[in-house]
């Protein structure tokens, strides 16, 4: 882009994605201006990553030369080159189903365990991103690429001229007004461009998932493979540590990750379903009811920057619009389902990945645009269909287990396809949920675990285990759904 015909982007909001792409646009050759309500570094929610989310910024490294983002996408790259920015291991997805009153208890079959590798080492793993550090950083960084950063900034106003395809923007730190070409909202759940353009609540109804949370940061949780190898159960056949992971730990109506990071902090949070409970979870009630998670507790303190427990409320949104005259947003704007399978970072980025594509061709095309906020829109009611099916089987751990397998099964699918990915040909979307068949696939098990759980009916595991291996057959190549490991799936790395 020459520098007469240099166009100006506004973008809103400096998570992580709004950063990314300001500075890869400034790098392209806009006049890119980011805002954000807040000041860096200050703490954020969303931290468990995923193989998805490491490919994806593994390519937008490559394609937009921002070699200095590569060690976060491996957790041994970033212990080495990122010692300043707190990170946790992730080496996959560990799942604990608690019985209320009883202390937690393995048997040799695994029937209250689920491990699922995501990385085939510990150098290779996921991360677990410690926001505050990983969004300042990304921040800052986009500021060394040329992008004008204001924080705290917020939009006053903004007018919109169509025969120009210019926006006047007042924000709240400047009394003049400014010119974009463009403006992309990154602001997440406030849906800044929705709420001064459309004039209408987020539209949550359609949405089959209906879940609140309960989290905070601590000090001094203690490690649940140690809580067990005192209680002297085997976990010699873990394929890793399961505090190495995404600790989930499956209650009645409700589930609690654990997330540990490297600096002794770890993030937990209490989710809720509400089409099963009243109330949002209550902590206290957690550790009366559940004895072997009040042990992993009995130490823990709150982080400075949690000094209390912070509650949600419903946590399913879908904003009214993606996209609109001059202005598009990024996925964590346009919707957000569940923190379960931890969806969000990688939806984000690929959001990121599609509109850095869009904005650096020779002209934006809207159309693309628009199309660009259906397929945002479509994945995210997919998403809600492989995450509400999980909540529904949640009374039964093979049930559970079962349904599970349809997103592992997209999303080994989907990085399987992008590790094959020739760089010229475009990405796929995201969990492959573009794909006619995956989208079928999904459909047909979601529909079986309604009928379950309408029903009451699970006194045949087996049949619906057959039935989920069936419908995945076509994109399963790792053998998921296999009876003969007992849950401990350790050979289901990509990388
Ligand atoms: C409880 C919970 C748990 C989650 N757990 C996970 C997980 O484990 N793994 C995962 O992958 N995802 C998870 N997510 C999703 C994850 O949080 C999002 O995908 C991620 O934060 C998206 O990042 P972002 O940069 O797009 O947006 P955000 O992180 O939402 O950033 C938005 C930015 O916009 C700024 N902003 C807001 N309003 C304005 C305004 N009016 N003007 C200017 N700036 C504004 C905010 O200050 C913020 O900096 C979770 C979400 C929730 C709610």
């Amino acid at each position: 882009m020459s520098v007469t015909e240099r166009q100006k982007i506004l973008v809103v909001g400096s998570g992580f994605s709004g950063s990314l792409l300001a500075a890869i646009l400034q790098k392209y050759g806009y006049d890119v201006t980011l805002i954000d309500k807040c000041s860096h570094p200050r703490f954020a929610i969303g931290e468990s990553s995923t193989p998805t989310a490491g490919f994806i910024l593994k390519s937008l490294v490559d394609r937009y030369n921002l070699q200095e983002l590569l060690p976060l996408t491996r957790y041994g790259l970033w212990r080495e080159h990122l010692t300043e920015i707190g990170v946790g291991v992730k080496r996959g997805f560990s799942y604990f189903f608690h019985e209320s009153g009883g202390k937690f208890s393995i048997t040799p079959t695994h029937e209250s365990e689920l491990l699922v590798a995501a990385s085939s080492s510990q150098e290779m793993a996921d991360t677990h991103w410690y926001r505050q550090d990983v969004d300042s950083l990304l921040f800052t960084f986009a500021a060394r690429q040329g992008v004008t950063c204001w924080e705290p900034a917020q939009i006053n106003r903004a007018r919109f001229d169509e025969s120009t395809h210019r926006w006047q923007v007042q924000l709240d730190i400047r009394k003049d007004d400014l010119e974009f070409h463009w403006i992309i909202d990154a602001s997440g759940a406030s849906e800044v461009m929705s709420g001064l353009t459309i004039h209408e609540a987020s539209d949550r109804a359609s949405l089959e998932t209906k879940t609140s949370a309960v989290f905070a940061h601590f000090k001094n949780i203690r490690r649940f493979d140690q809580i067990l190898l005192e209680a002297r159960m085997d976990i010699s056949d873990f394929p890793f540590p399961s505090d190495n992971a995404a600790q989930h730990h499956v209650l009645q109506s409700e589930w609690l990750w654990n997330l540990r990071f490297d600096n002794g902090i770890s993030s937990l949070g209490l989710v809720t379903d509400l089409h099963r409970s009243n109330e949002s979870g209550q902590w206290s009630n957690m550790l009366a009811a559940y004895p072997s998670i009040q042990l992993m507790l009995q130490d823990a303190e709150f982080d400075v920057a949690t000094p209390t427990l912070r509650q949600t409320g419903r946590l399913q949104r879908l904003a009214p619009a993606a996209v609109g005259p001059g202005w598009v947003a990024l996925p964590n704007t346009i919707g957000f389902i569940d923190p379960l399978h931890s969806t969000g970072i990688a939806h984000a980025l690929s959001g990121v990945e599609r509109l850095a594509g869009i904005f650096t061709q020779d002209s934006v095309c809207t159309d693309e645009l628009s199309r660009y906020g259906e397929s945002v829109y479509s994945e995210l009611n997919l998403i809600d269909q492989l995450i509400a099916g999980c909540y529904k089987m949640m009374p039964s751990k093979r049930h559970f287990e079962a349904y599970c397998m349809l997103y592992f099964a997209a999303a080994h699918s989907y990085e399987t396809c992008r590790k094959e990915l020739v760089s010229s040909k475009q990405a796929p979307g995201i969990f492959l949920l573009n794909e006619p068949q995956m989208i079928e696939v999904i459909r047909k098990g979601y529909h079986l675990a309604t009928e379950i759980a309408e029903t009451q009916r699970w006194d045949e595991p087996d049949l619906f285990e057959q039935q989920i291996r069936e419908l995945i057959s076509p994109f399963d190549q790792i053998g998921l759904c296999n009876p003969d490991v007992h849950s401990m799936y350790g050979y289901t790395a990509v990388l």
